[in-house]
């Protein structure tokens, strides 16, 4: 059984837009699968579903089988899914530990939670990664790469099997990138699930084992990538 199984999604947004014409999209557990097409393909839109953002007009999604119906982004990492977004959700004030920390454990700023426990488990993540960022600094004096990094640290923290990043090298320099796909690579050698959107056929077919191709809010079809391209 696959580990994501959507079927025939459909999404028209209150505008009318139909930015899915019944989808089909299969993930199998362990895999890196890139998500491509261009510029209003409907991809994000496909994400923000598995990711509970936002709800299909109809379809149905299954996770290692089982129908789930996510009211919310907090259904999914319930279920193991999170979305590392195109536009980040830091608060610019804060240090990276509280933007990691924060809604979790309940509401109230950072109430409930041992602070000192969640930077112990932070820095053991990063170091297993072997991906940093300072945790005291107001984020607003991070650069935009490093904002990126703290993003992917707040997914991971809440312990995701599945991890979507939507178009996350469009911030990066190339030695970012680089040092993006070794992490996402690492993730994968310990039994995650990485989703990788992106336009960029030529990263797709460095990074992923296989794609899946939409265009227009159709799906194209699935293909393997990983005999076709070497990996490092
Ligand atoms: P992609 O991620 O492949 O660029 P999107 O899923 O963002 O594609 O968009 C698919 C289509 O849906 C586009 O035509 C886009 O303009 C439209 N769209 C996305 N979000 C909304 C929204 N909230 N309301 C109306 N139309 C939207
Ligand atoms: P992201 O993929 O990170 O959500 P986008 O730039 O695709 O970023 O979209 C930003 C917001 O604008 C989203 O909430 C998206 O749904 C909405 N949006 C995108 N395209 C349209 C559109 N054509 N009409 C209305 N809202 C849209």
């Amino acid at each position: 059984v696959p580990i994501i199984d959507m079927k025939g999604i459909v999404k028209v947004y209150s505008d009318g837009t139909r930015a899915l014409k019944g989808v089909d999209f299969s993930v199998k557990k362990g895999e890196i699968h890139g998500l491509l097409g261009e510029n209003g393909a409907g991809k994000s839109t496909l994400m923000k579903i598995l990711s509970g953002m936002i709800h299909p007009t109809e379809g149905a999604i299954y996770i290692n089988g089982r129908e789930v119906k996510f009211k919310s982004p907090a259904d999914a990492l319930a279920n193991g899914i999170g979305m590392v977004h195109q536009h980040f959700t830091l608060v610019e004030v804060f240090d990276g530990l509280h933007n990691i920390i924060l809604g979790m454990e309940g509401h109230g700023p950072f109430s409930k939670i041992d602070v000192k426990k969640a930077k112990e488990k932070l820095q053991k993540l990063m170091d297993e990664l072997n991906f940093q960022v300072p945790l005291d600094v107001p984020v607003e004096n991070l650069p935009v790469g490093v904002q990126q990094r703290i993003e992917i640290l707040k997914t991971l923290y809440r312990e995701v099997d599945v991890l979507i990043l939507d178009e996350p090298t469009a911030v990066l320099t190339p030695i970012e990138v680089k040092e993006l796909f070794g992490v996402l690579r690492k993730l994968k050698s310990q039994g995650k699930t990485i989703i990788f959107i992106s336009h960029k056929l030529k990263e797709v077919m460095e990074l992923t084992d296989r794609v899946t191709v939409l265009r227009k809010g159709e799906l194209i079809g699935t293909v393997n990538t990983s005999e076709t391209s070497p990996k490092e």
